[in-house]
């Protein structure tokens, strides 16, 4: 019996690592995006749906690809894949994003340059189309790089972005779950199918610049101004020209307390790990706080990694050889294959 939860314990340990490092020659550029990690197992998503999202993922690849192809900033890519993605109501960013308990729905986004660390976040915002955007012009147009709330929302009308009203990012399937979230006797702290659906982008560029991206609605039922690792810089978003570009989905207290994105940099900084091995360390500590979920990773070599302790994690990648997505953990040997193929061709 003793054996076999020790075994347990190691499986559960262990992160479902996927892409290998894309050794060789290093690519043109680079993209890899994710759609939340989570409780993703066969048989869950209904067909449709698993078309849907895959679907979804490609379009966000595509767009974000063009910008890179044609010679554009890391910077630019990562925001216009994570748009495409909050305008999805598949992914629980910006139109589709969980509900807080009081029935509203508060976005929280983060964007950083690894050209020369700049970033730029928001929390809390509720009329804000693109919340990615906002992050951007928080990063670029003002002296900060951390807005909250009613001030955000000032800023980002004061900026001309576009502003819709809340009830727009609202869909019956977040409502649903909301329902369900508040059905139950003592109200769990996590989402309620322990599905994190946030949305994040990380990217290298022709000339070797990294760039990260996160979106989120936060978790389903949150309260009390509970603000996740999505919009914390070093946290659930960290780019490094020096190191690497990451972005994380995930149960956020943790990857807050391990500060995920910015320890998997400065392992890539201090130590001989490849991105695969920092990444899979720092989610294994986190896990051993009691966290589960994921991230993307980019190195200014052209890296592309994920590495996520959840049964699935929404995910895909480009480069100049193609792009690929996966939804399940046991995509990852096909994924691989398919990879190494396009690299090599
Ligand atoms: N990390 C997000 C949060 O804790 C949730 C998610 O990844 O979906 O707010």
């Amino acid at each position: 019996m003793r054996l076999l939860l020790l075994i347990g314990a190691l499986l559960m340990s262990t992160p479902a690592v996927a892409q290998p490092q894309n050794q060789g020659e290093r690519p043109a550029w680079r993209l890899v995006i994710h759609g939340g990690a989570g409780v993703i197992e066969r048989g869950r998503l209904t067909p449709e749906k698993d078309r849907e999202i895959r679907a979804a993922l490609d379009h966000a690849l595509a767009t974000g690809s063009a910008v890179l192809e044609r010679g554009g900033s890391a910077l630019d890519a990562v925001e216009a894949a994570v748009r495409e993605l909050e305008d999805n109501p598949n992914f629980n960013a910006g139109r589709g994003a969980v509900f807080t308990y009081d029935g509203t729905i508060e976005h929280d986004a983060s964007i950083m340059d690894g050209r020369d660390r700049r970033a730029g976040a928001v929390t809390g915002t509720s009329n804000t189309r693109h919340p990615i955007s906002l992050a951007r012009r928080v990063m670029e147009n003002s002296p900060h790089v951390f807005l909250r709330g009613l001030g955000a929302d000032q800023f980002s009308r004061e900026q001309g972005l576009e502003q819709v009203p809340n009830e727009w990012f609202h869909t019956p399937e977040r409502r649903r779950q909301l329902e369900e979230f508040r059905s139950r006797p003592s109200a769990e702290s996590f989402d309620i199918d322990l599905k994190y659906g946030t949305v994040g982008a990380v990217a290298v560029d022709r000339e070797g610049h990294v760039a990260a991206a996160t979106s989120t609605g936060g978790l389903t039922g949150k309260r009390w101004g509970r603000i996740g690792d999505s919009p914390i810089i070093g946290a659930g978003t960290y780019a490094d020209d020096r190191a690497c570009a990451v972005s994380a989905t995930g149960a956020g207290e943790f990857f807050i307390r391990e500060g995920v994105a910015h320890e998997i940099c400065a392992r890539l900084r201090f130590t001989n790990d490849t991105a695969q091995e920092a990444a899979d360390t720092v989610i294994r500590e986190m896990h051993a706080l009691g966290g589960t979920g994921g991230v993307i990773v980019v190195t200014p070599r052209g890296d592309g990694i994920y590495s996520f302790n959840t049964p699935g994690m929404y995910r895909g990648q480009a480069s100049p050889a193609g792009r690929s997505v996966a939804i399940y953990g046991d995509e990852e040997n096909q994924e691989t294959v398919s990879a190494a193929r396009g690299e090599r061709g």
